[in-house]
């Protein structure tokens, strides 16, 4: 209620009762509830506002506990809603498959399909942002972003992410042609411009690729990065790979203990609560790490030491990507879902492919 007042105004937030109307709620199970919504009057500007409960959202008829259920309901299904839906208007399916079905079959109880439909529509044309938003979620401070490959109906197309993990929340999906800086930085520029209360990013957490740092950095001034530390370990584990062939090669294979060691060391560097532990962490490295393969980690230690060590001095900021690396799992299984060749009733194969979109 701090937008909104009018021009002006000193948005002092000094409200007044102005009127009380009633209205009805649907609910998952096809009930509905009548519920009282409060209007207030700004005591300065003299706008009214009207105040909506948690649970209900903006000219929406179903509560979000309903909502979220049906979404739940939308992600959990091994069939394709859009394809059941448009197939069904065109009368091309006359067997009404998978959740249509079931959907049918509870009715009137439940939501009409049409009724989801709508519903549908409306999720999978807003951006994750404008849904948090108007589900009055907070913005976050702290995010994990990430970017994604993916091959859609054979052309390839680049999937930034912008993920809360506190709230384990997505905040922004695009798809983009090609995954330069300049790409991703337009990318977070349409994000940030949903809304003003989006550009307040603080921390953000990310793996090692440089254009993505770079990126956030110029759409985010003053944001403070922390680099993933599992990635670093992954990192680590491929250099060790060509290390250990050198060693087998020259005829002294380097022995499980000495890697678990070489490991540890380095894992020790990464995890240093505090700069003179990481100085004296990084001093403590195998001599492994003075020559190559293994010589490059040791020198990403010491560039990116800021990078590494930015959780010590921001609480909120994630230590790893995990919680997004998590998510993008469910999207390549949605994404699959949406491209799988399926069988007709003939046993031929045919590919059932359609545009992606946020749901
Ligand atoms: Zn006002």
């Amino acid at each position: 209620m701090a937008d909104g007042h009018a021009e002006g105004c000193p948005r002092h937030l000094h409200f007044t009762h102005h009127q009380t109307y009633t209205r009805t709620l649907k609910h998952f199970d096809g009930t509905q509830s009548p519920i009282s919504i409060w209007r207030v009057r700004c005591l300065e500007c003299a706008v009214v506002f009207t105040i909506l409960p948690s649970f209900v959202v903006r000219y929406k008829r179903y509560d979000t506990d309903a909502l979220e259920k049906l979404a739940t309901l939308l992600f959990i299904t091994e069939d394709s809603y859009r394809m059941a839906g448009v197939s069904q208007a065109l009368g091309m399916d006359t067997q009404q498959a998978g959740t249509w079905t079931a959907l049918e079959a509870t009715s009137p109880t439940a939501i009409s399909p049409r009724a989801l439909w709508g519903l549908v529509q409306w999720l999978g044309q807003l951006s994750p942002a404008q849904l948090n938003l108007a589900l009055g979620v907070e913005p976050p401070t702290h995010i994990i972003e990430d970017e994604k490959h993916v091959t859609q109906s054979g052309e390839k197309a680049y999937v930034p992410i912008v993920y809360a993990p506190k709230e384990a929340l997505i905040w922004w999906i695009d798809y983009i042609q090609s995954v330069s800086e300049d790409a991703l930085q337009d990318s977070l520029e349409r994000f940030k411009a949903i809304s003003e209360r989006l550009t307040h990013l603080t921390g953000a957490t990310v793996d090692g690729w440089d254009p993505a740092q770079n990126a956030l950095r110029a759409a985010f001034p003053g944001l403070t990065i922390e680099e993933c530390h599992l990635h670093a370990m992954l990192k680590l584990g491929e250099h060790l790979a060509t290390f250990k062939r050198q060693r087998e090669k020259a005829g002294q294979p380097l022995l499980p203990e000495a890697e678990a060691q070489i490991r540890a060391a380095f894992l020790r560097v990464l995890e240093a609560p505090t700069p003179a532990a990481y100085q004296q962490a990084l001093e403590e490295l195998p001599t492994a790490f003075d020559s190559g393969p293994l010589d490059s980690r040791k020198q990403a230690l010491i560039d990116k030491q800021a990078l590494f060590q930015a959780w010590t001095t921001d609480e909120k900021l994630a230590v790893v990507t995990t919680a997004l690396d998590q998510c993008m799992k469910f999207l390549n299984r949605k994404q699959e879902n949406m491209q799988t060749a399926v069988k007709n009733p003939r046993g031929l194969c045919e590919h059932e492919i359609e545009p992606t979109s946020v749901v």
